[in-house]
């Protein structure tokens, strides 16, 4: 694992909480992406060299909806950055940790992503991420 790559919060509106963030932080979101595939709509801040994912859901029974439904807005994911995702999810499930995704897909921010269940990572959503690389 290296650096905290992000940290995901889920909110009901994105208009809305893209506006709080922007006061918040002091900036303007640089980034925008809809992840169809997992029902999500986000937007990306950075605050010095750290970043703030902000995830709305776009359909009733997608994982953020159904998250805020249970728990409420809130901080939902902290994001660790990883060189190589497989060879990290095999050896945190060689440890004991339960998978979520034993195939990594492909998340918003041009990433690989795959997350652990919170059941074995004290309450704590977290998801391993690897830059795709272009060339
Ligand atoms: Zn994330």
């Amino acid at each position: 694992m290296d650096k905290i790559e992000h940290i995901g919060i889920a909110v009901k509106d994105l208009k809305t909480s893209n506006l709080l963030f922007e006061k918040l932080l002091g900036v303007a979101s640089y980034k925008m992406e809809e992840v169809a595939s997992e029902g999500v709509r986000t937007s990306f801040f950075k605050s010095g060299p750290n970043k703030i994912e902000l995830l709305e859901a776009t359909k009733e029974d997608s994982p953020i909806a159904k998250y805020i439904a249970k728990k409420g807005e809130g901080v939902h994911h902290i994001a660790f950055a990883v060189e190589d995702i497989r060879s990290e999810l095999a050896r945190l499930k060689g440890e004991g940790f339960a998978i979520l995704n034993e195939e990594p897909k492909k998340g918003a921010d041009n990433k690989l992503v795959a997350f652990l269940h919170p059941k074995t990572t004290n309450g704590v959503l977290v998801e391993l991420c690897q830059e795709i690389s272009n060339g």
